[in-house]
């Protein structure tokens, strides 16, 4: 089945930032059910959180896939691997991170994969490139239109 409206949103802020990020959308778009839709700019952002590290480059792109959450999850990690990231502390510097915001309407909180991403709402770093490509996209547990949420936080 092919799922419209699904969003990942991806950081980097280790090696060549903006590089990390095309190769993993290029990987993305290299895997036989994933299409890419469309891209955000890439902004550059404070990093948030209690280690002191380098400045991200974020993107968010959306795709259309035949894949299963879990499925797309398992190659978002693979990517990641492959793009050198090796996860040392949580929140830390990473090489490339790809976490999967919306999947279309779907809802799931499964222990390896909760989606929509439980934080999407609080992280300016994915709500500004998102609200860039897709202010009409709704949120399936608010059902409120990005835009509408993201005043919300302001
Ligand atoms: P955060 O999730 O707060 O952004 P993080 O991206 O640094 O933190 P990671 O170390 O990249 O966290 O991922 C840890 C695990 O989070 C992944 O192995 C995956 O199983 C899980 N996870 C749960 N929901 C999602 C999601 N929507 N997208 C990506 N990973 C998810
Ligand atoms: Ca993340
Ligand atoms: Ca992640």
């Amino acid at each position: 089945m092919l799922t419209e409206g699904v969003f990942i949103a991806l950081g980097s802020n280790v090696g060549d930032r903006e590089q990390n990020a095309r190769h993993a959308i290029a990987m993305l778009g290299d895997e036989p059910e994933i299409s890419i839709i469309q891209q955000s700019k890439m902004i550059e952002t404070q990093p948030v959180g209690p280690i002191e590290q380098g400045l991200f480059i974020n993107v968010v792109i959306e795709i259309t896939t035949t894949l299963s959450p879990s499925a797309l999850l398992a190659i978002c990690l693979v990517i990641e691997e492959k793009l050198g990231r090796v996860r040392a502390e949580r929140w830390g510097p990473r090489t490339i991170d790809l976490d999967i915001i919306l999947f279309g309407s779907k809802v799931l909180k499964e222990p390896h994969l909760t989606i929509p991403h439980p934080e999407l709402l609080k992280r300016s770093f994915v709500l500004c490139p998102l609200l860039g490509i897709a202010p009409d996209v709704v949120h399936p547990v608010f059902r409120q239109q990005i835009s509408d949420l993201s005043k919300d936080q302001a």
